[in-house]
């Protein structure tokens, strides 16, 4: 990494108004490195003086912002996405560092970043409002506002692609933005405030304080904020919802999952683990539609399992920043115990282990790194918590099924509903599944795949609200109606006027 972009983020700095602000306290946090468990850099910890105080800056910048027409919103749009292509691949580098996430999976993923922004900057543009001639002689418009400041709170697992999928839709609604990012990836979000300035966006228009989850909850709680979009955990979607709610402003959340990938036996078992391992151990098995509870016909189980060993037992895991590296470690120790402890019990629960399941040896410094390898289970029991719980790492549960009732039962046995693959060349069966499947994102033959075009979002225990697509921009925005009488004279009710229903 060019040492350059780490200089960019001064330590122990909040960024609000347009520039890099101290903390009024002295917390702080260290953010390290997930590979080896080395600092890389410090954050402020903000507390609830900083939140009021960005969330004043963020009410200026929404005043500027609200104002400019929405083709000049555009034009900073994108130049924040020109500049962000321009600068991808140190934005890659530091995204591997901190989330320890493969350079290559960042390398492509950062390639996609800027669309966000493109996209939502031009459809804001063909938002148009509507106009009815209605009884009565009068003309009714309906016309969009901005909402406001909007409260975004973000994971760690992809810091920048979900900021920028939330800041595109905000921004281009006309919003301001006040950020709390995770406490373990904030650099890329203090980065990206810096680079709107850059841009050209107003003062104030984005806003990133850092800290944990008490920062977040401020901001939730802030009275500029009228809307909040979190990404973060089921148990976390619960209390902002909570809070969202005492103070009757809505709220966007995209929880966790626990994704069901269903295999039929017309489809090549070669393809078939090809898919699995693809779904499954990206980004270390780290996102909300990982590949998690594998449904597979029993008569290609065998086979299916011994392709997908093979495959798992092939990727390469180890320094992040190594181009050959597939798979890096999980995010933190906490998280990397976690998954140890899942396989202790599905282990102890009589499951079968297939592949992986024990800390792989690793060179310093990597031996101090949260490594987690990828780790297959066979004949899990449905009833078992590798089954059940989100375990948000690469440790995978495959059961059989023998027909499509039976795929369906297993497929709905979840309290989450975001994303689900189905794996079959029958098309008249992809789409009954896909009818029956209870889940928000559904991908036939493939998995993961994501553009800003396809709406995203789930049901259940995943949360409720939209990214991506016009239904996010609608709903990150207010729409009202304006009554206008046309006729010439006033009909009055009082004086024996018109009824109308
Ligand atoms: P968390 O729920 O722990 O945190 C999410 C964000 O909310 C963080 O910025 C966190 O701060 C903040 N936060 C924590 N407590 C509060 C609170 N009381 N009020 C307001 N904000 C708060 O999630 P993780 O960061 O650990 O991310 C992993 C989870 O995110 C997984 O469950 C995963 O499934 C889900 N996810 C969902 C996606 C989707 O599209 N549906 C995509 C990616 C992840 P801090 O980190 O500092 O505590």
């Amino acid at each position: 990494m060019s040492a350059s972009i780490l200089n960019q983020i001064p330590e122990n700095r909040l960024h609000y108004g347009g520039r890099w602000q101290a903390p009024s306290g002295s917390g702080r946090l260290a953010v390290r490195s997930p590979a080896t468990g080395e600092p890389i850099a410090t954050i402020a910890l903000a507390d609830d003086e900083d939140v009021a105080r960005a969330a004043a800056a963020a009410q200026t910048g929404f005043e500027a912002w609200s104002a400019l027409d929405t083709a000049e919103r555009a034009r900073h749009m994108n130049a924040l996405a020109a500049i962000m292509r321009e600068r991808m691949q140190d934005l890659a580098e530091l995204e591997s560092l901190v989330t320890g996430r493969a350079i290559r999976e960042m390398r492509a993923q950062m390639s996609r970043i800027p669309e966000w922004l493109e996209y939502f900057a031009a459809i804001a543009q063909g938002l148009e409002g509507e106009a009815n001639r209605v009884k009565g002689g009068l003309v009714t418009l309906t016309q969009y506002e901005p909402l406001g400041v909007v409260g975004l709170l973000t994971s760690w697992n992809h810091p920048a692609l979900i900021l920028v999928k939330k800041l595109s839709v905000a921004l281009a609604a006309g919003n301001a933005c006040l950020v709390k990012p995770s406490e373990l990836a904030p650099l890329s979000p203090l980065l990206i405030a810096e680079w709107c300035v850059e841009a050209g966006l107003p003062d104030g228009v984005v806003n990133v304080v850092t800290g944990d989850g008490r920062a977040g909850a401020a901001v939730c709680a802030a009275r500029e904020v009228g809307m909040v979009d979190l990404t973060g955990g089921t148990a976390t979607g619960r209390k902002v919802a909570a809070v969202a709610a005492e103070r009757l402003i809505p709220c966007t959340l995209e929880l966790g999952g626990k994704a069901p990938v269903i295999v039929w036996d017309d489809v090549p078992v070669e393809e078939a683990a090809a898919g699995a391992v693809f779904s499954a151990f990206v980004a270390s098995g780290q996102t909300c539609v990982s590949g998690s509870r594998f449904l597979v016909k029993r008569s290609i189980h065998d086979a299916f399992v011994a392709a997908l060993k093979a495959r798992a037992d092939a990727l390469r895991v180890g320094d992040p920043a190594d181009p050959a590296t597939d798979m890096g470690p999980v995010i933190s120790a906490a998280s990397a115990e976690r998954c140890f402890a899942y396989i202790e019990s599905a282990k102890a629960d009589g499951a079968r282990l297939v592949a992986g399941g024990a800390k792989p040896s690793l060179p310093a410094p990597f031996d101090a790194g949260h490594f987690v390898p990828p780790t297959v289970f066979a004949d899990v029991d449905p009833a078992h918590r590798l089954f059940r719980e989100e375990i948000f790492g690469p440790v995978i549960a495959v059961t059989p099924f023998d027909d499509e009732d039976d795929a369906i039962r297993l497929a709905n046995d979840s309290p989450f509903g975001l994303g689900a693959s189905i794996w079959t060349r029958d098309i008249g069966r992809a789409h009954r599944l896909a009818a029956t499947v209870r889940a928000g994102v559904i991908w036939i033959n493939d998995h993961h795949k994501n553009d800003p075009r396809s709406i995203w979002g789930g049901f259940g225990e995943s949360g409720y609200g939209k990214e991506n697509g016009w239904d996010a921009l609608r709903s990150r925005m207010r729409k009202r109606s304006v009554v206008i009488r046309t006729a010439s004279r006033f009909d009055d009710w009082f004086a024996g006027g018109a009824r109308y229903g």
